[in-house]
């Protein structure tokens, strides 16, 4: 990826974003982009970041603790992928939020490290708002039963929702799912009686149907750095075969 095209992909989204933001009269400022830089080099973080990017995601804690100090160190960074437990004081030490939290037994688990580390942890809960089975995240009915355990974790601070809805070339197939996930904020909020921020919705193929539904974070990677390099996994396993 040329520096060139980041920069004028960048540009690109960020007009499309205020473009969006304006058909529903939103301020521009109420969204933030997170640029996705799974399976991208250090480099191309580094080039985003001289952009005037500062909050990254990854999806995966073993990529990110090998990327990260090879970043500028001003970065921060938004963990978005499935997490299992057994990384969970990385991800505390990595991160400055999960957004991935689909579990009462993975928070519990993040709020003990959280707790060893001395700090709080800003956390999305993870909805899969279509019910798939290939997908993690917490069903709807069960996210509103669970919030009460949820928000007692004193370490762990609920900021909002995020969901990965069902991909469609058609970003208007998405909007329901988009809305669903606004609605059920709504009934969280009236449960906490406190406001929760933060919809994280929409990537590269939805994400301005997600800002006219309400998104404050928008995940975004392919529209930015173009298709990912073939994961690493095959990389090794294709030098492995070179030997
Ligand atoms: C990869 C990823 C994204 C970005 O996807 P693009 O379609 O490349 O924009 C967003 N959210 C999550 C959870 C991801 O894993």
């Amino acid at each position: 990826m040329h520096a060139m095209n980041l920069a004028e992909n960048l540009a690109a989204v960020q007009q499309r974003i205020r473009a969006a933001c304006q058909r529903v009269g939103r301020d521009a400022d109420s969204v933030l982009l997170l640029p996705v830089t799974k399976s991208q080099p250090p480099e191309v973080v580094n080039a985003a970041a001289a952009l005037g990017l500062s909050i990254f995601g990854e999806n995966k804690v073993q990529e990110a603790k090998a990327k990260i100090p090879l970043c500028s160190d001003r970065l921060r960074w938004h963990f978005i992928g499935h997490l299992q437990t057994n990384k969970c004081r990385d991800a505390v030490e990595l991160f400055e939020m999960i957004q991935s939290v689909d579990s009462l037994h993975l928070a519990q688990e993040l709020n003990k490290r959280a707790e060893q580390a001395a700090r709080r942890m800003p956390v999305l809960v993870e909805v899969n708002v279509a019910g798939e089975r290939s997908k993690f995240g917490y069903a709807p009915e069960r996210l509103l039963a669970e919030l009460p355990a949820l928000n007692a974790l004193p370490r762990l601070e609920i900021r909002g929702l995020m969901t990965v809805p069902p991909w469609s070339p058609d970003p208007e197939k998405v909007r329901p799912h988009f809305r669903r996930l606004r609605e059920l904020r709504e009934q969280c909020e009236q449960i906490l009686g406190a406001p929760l921020p933060h919809l994280s919705m929409g990537m590269s193929g939805d994400f301005e149907v997600a800002i006219e539904e309400g998104a404050t974070i928008v995940r975004i990677g392919t529209a930015l750095f173009g298709p990912r390099p073939p994961a690493r996994r095959a990389a090794a396993a294709d030098a492995g075969a070179a030997d």
